[in-house]
């Protein structure tokens, strides 16, 4: 199947007379004619549905829906990105281990890695992405076990290459771990480039229409685990009468051990219904993101065109310092968030932003209805001018992620809130 097939066919074929829309399955149990198979799914030596914590058929359709669209083995859904990223990361280090992380992360990532997890004795090492090769592996320790970055960084637009990262996690013997969120399956399938996990906040675009709070790891299969770096995965777990997932699980060894092991241990589990909300989404992703990346380069190009806007960072313009980059990995299109900077500071901005009508101020990305951040009066408010700039963010920076609305009526939107700032 082609991508845009699979993303309204994979993951659930209906028999003769069955419900041709995948059903809600709003159920926490599933009933056994005997306490033999409840056994033998406790003991993993069948797959079934027992406890809608670890598997449920709805969200279990979603997740053979996007481990299709990624190329990966598996898929585990979670109940947020946040989720899926702190599973994705503590499924194979614990206490006592190291991974490097590009700086240019999401907020909420930075805070995870910097904070919660070094609390957990997870240490990390953030690392310029636009650095060398030779340059990142000087990063690296004895105990590192893992790299981390995302394909187009939130907030900062940034592209990754790659290529690079997954040669330096091969160099060092450990998995590449990738947040595809900005950029989607449709726009690019890093396992294809190298890299091994997969993660999504499926808030974003997956879901597209602002509904749902979810996440997902994909396991890419190709990793070998059975390095002597991975002992949770290739030593016995005494939690299942000693199985080893790299014997018993092959390839789908590491999405298998954080389902049965990390979600039934920590449980953020997302709901069936919330899961249906996600499976609509995701059916129309193609033809969203066409239009989002169509008018996010209309809008681009209108905003260089603006005498009050100093600085756009959107990799398809060919200004860009990644348009380079967006042209190898991801040359069909990019997501619809644009960043760039009214000139004149704080002051301006929240000006220009309080003038839009259909334009909605809003803290959020990739929602099908074009909307507006101000981080200097919102996200980052608590911080001086001085501060703002130590921290990459600009007094007058704007994040606007751009909707799947006609364009001229954004661009009319847009243009008459610049107006408003010359009167
Ligand atoms: C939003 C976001 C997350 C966190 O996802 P939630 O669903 O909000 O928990 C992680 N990574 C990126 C790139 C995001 O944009």
């Amino acid at each position: 199947m082609e991508f845009e097939t699979k993303c309204l066919h994979a993951g659930y074929t209906p028999g003769n007379g069955e419900p041709r829309v995948l059903p809600i399955t709003q159920s926490t149990t599933y009933t056994y004619d005997s306490t033999e198979e409840i056994g033998k799914l406790f003991d993993l030596k069948e797959s079934g549905y027992f406890y809608t914590r670890l598997a449920n058929p709805t969200t279990g359709a979603v997740e053979e829906k996007l481990a299709a669209l990624e190329n990966g083995v598996g898929a585990l859904c979670t109940a947020s990105g946040q989720a899926a990223t702190f599973y994705a990361i503590l499924n194979i280090l614990e206490a006592g281990d190291h991974f490097i992380s590009s700086s240019y992360i999401y907020g909420g990532t930075y805070n995870l890695f910097a904070h919660t997890l070094r609390k957990m004795g997870i240490e990390v090492t953030f690392v310029d992405q636009n650095a060398s090769l030779e340059e990142l592996k000087q990063a690296a320790k004895s105990n590192t076990k893992a790299v981390f970055a995302e394909t187009i960084a939130n907030p900062a637009l940034c592209v990754l290459d790659i290529e690079k990262f997954a040669q330096l996690a091969q160099a060092l013997d450990v998995p590449f771990l990738i947040d595809n969120t900005f950029a989607t399956p449709y726009y690019c399938r890093p396992i294809e480039f190298g890299a091994d996990i997969v993660i999504h906040s499926t808030t974003k675009y997956l879901d597209g229409h602002a509904v749902q709070t979810g996440g997902v790891i994909i396991d890419g299969g190709k990793f070998n685990w059975n390095n002597g770096k991975f002992p949770q995965l290739s030593e016995p777990d005494d939690t299942y009468h000693g199985i080893v997932y790299t014997e018993t699980f092959g390839a789908a060894a590491y999405i298998t051990k954080a389902r049965v092991q990390l979600m039934r241990d920590l449980g953020a589990t997302p709901s069936p219904q919330n899961s249906f909300l996600l499976n609509l989404g995701i059916e129309t992703l193609a033809v969203r993101m066409e239009r989002h990346y169509q008018n996010a380069m209309a809008v681009a190009e209108f905003l260089t065109k603006q005498p009050a806007v100093k600085k756009i960072k959107y990799p398809g313009l060919k200004q860009d310092e990644n348009y380079d980059l967006a042209q190898k990995y991801v040359p069909n299109g990019l997501c619809g968030v644009i960043s760039f900077e009214i000139g004149a500071g704080k002051e301006e901005a929240a000006k220009w932003l309080d003038a839009l009508q259909l334009v909605s101020l809003e803290v959020h990305v990739a929602d099908i209805r074009t909307c507006a951040l101000h981080p200097a009066t919102s996200t980052h408010r608590q911080l001086t001018d001085e501060e703002l700039t130590q921290a990459g963010i600009s007094p007058g920076l704007v994040r606007l992620s751009c909707g799947i609305e006609n364009v001229s009526d954004i661009l009319a939107d847009l243009q008459q809130a610049f107006e408003q700032l010359e009167g």
